[in-house]
């Protein structure tokens, strides 16, 4: 079976034990978890069983051996990560707020997972490519910006590739062109995974359906919209498809998007329905918002 490659942050997560902590004075944390956006999207779609690797960066220490040991126990292919010895692992602080949104301070850029250059494209198979997903928030340097045009030529023509904005004000600040590759992206994809805002912020418009009708009029062949508790739509030219919220007990909500989107690409690489594919990712979701650690509540096909 051909394979899904990410590129991106492989971070450990540290978080605030209490809602509505400040970083700006001393507090209990809960960490390291295994995180990062595309770790967690590629940890879910090994764990669905189709061939999945990222290109990433740790350091020498033991929050990489905890993420290298982790990706690796669940399938994922860790070729393409290095181990960089002057620099240390990514880390990310993130704290909730009572409204439901979230803080956080990223250690990436002069991490470990900031240093991957055009050269580390060299070592990757691109003829298994079947999926190449682009996660926004891994824009977060101008180096990961040129990287992430480079793969983009090097890809195999049928190469699907599949967007997901994962739009964070933090990272927006430091990389001031990824608005523009986004937006550009949104030609190049067949797939496009977002959140309500997601869809305003890429099209302009706030009223869904204008939204999907510029997204259609770029290419794209599914738009599917993540909607928290309220579960996720999906719409083709032709069709909506909708998967109800499922009632569990929301205990971390970070990930689930990423966990929602690994799922996804992993059934669609299959071959498995539209439908089977929103469904199962819709229980993926729900599954990681009932385990606190960004990446903990990832979940096996036969756990489904
Ligand atoms: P993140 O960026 O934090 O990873 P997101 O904002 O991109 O998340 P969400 O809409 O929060 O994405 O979650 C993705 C999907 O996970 C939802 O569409 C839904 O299928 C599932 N999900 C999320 N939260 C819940 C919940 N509380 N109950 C049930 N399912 C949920
Ligand atoms: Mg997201």
């Amino acid at each position: 079976m051909k394979s899904i490659l990410v590129i991106g942050e492989i971070l450990v997560e540290i978080m605030a034990d209490q809602t509505d902590q400040s970083f700006l004075e001393a507090g209990s944390y809960t960490g390291p978890f295994a995180s990062g956006a595309p770790a967690i999207f590629i940890d879910q779609a090994a764990k669905f069983q189709v061939p999945a690797a990222i290109l990433s960066a740790v350091g020498d220490d033991d929050f990489g051996r905890l993420c290298l040991t982790r990706l690796a126990a669940d399938g994922v292919n860790t070729n393409y990560i290095k181990t960089v010895q002057n620099r240390a692992t990514g880390v990310a602080f993130v704290r909730y707020n009572s409204d439901g949104s979230r803080n956080f301070i990223y250690h990436i850029g002069n991490a470990a997972c900031g240093q991957v250059t055009t050269e580390d494209l060299d070592g990757v198979k691109w003829e298994d490519l079947g999926v190449f997903h682009i996660m926004g928030s891994s824009i977060f340097t101008p180096e990961m910006f040129t990287l992430h045009r480079e793969a983009l030529n090097r890809i195999p023509r049928d190469c699907i590739i599949s967007l997901d904005p994962n739009v964070r004000p933090e990272i927006l600040k430091t990389s001031p062109d990824l608005n523009k590759l986004i937006k550009e992206l949104l030609n190049k994809a067949e797939i496009l995974f977002a959140t309500e805002e997601e869809m305003t912020f890429l099209t302009g418009t706030d009223d869904v359906e204008a939204a999907l009708t510029i997204c259609f009029s770029k290419g794209l062949k599914a738009v599917i919209v993540k909607r928290g508790g309220k579960g996720a739509s999906l719409f083709t030219e032709e069709r909506r498809i909708d998967a109800p919220g499922l009632d569990v007990v929301e205990i971390d909500p970070t990930g689930a998007g990423d966990t929602f989107a690994g799922a996804f690409m992993a059934g669609y690489l299959k071959g498995w329905p539209l439908e089977e594919c929103l469904t199962r990712a819709n229980t993926a979701g729900a599954s990681a918002v009932g385990k606190r650690g960004p990446m903990e509540g990832t979940i096996r096909l036969e756990e489904l």
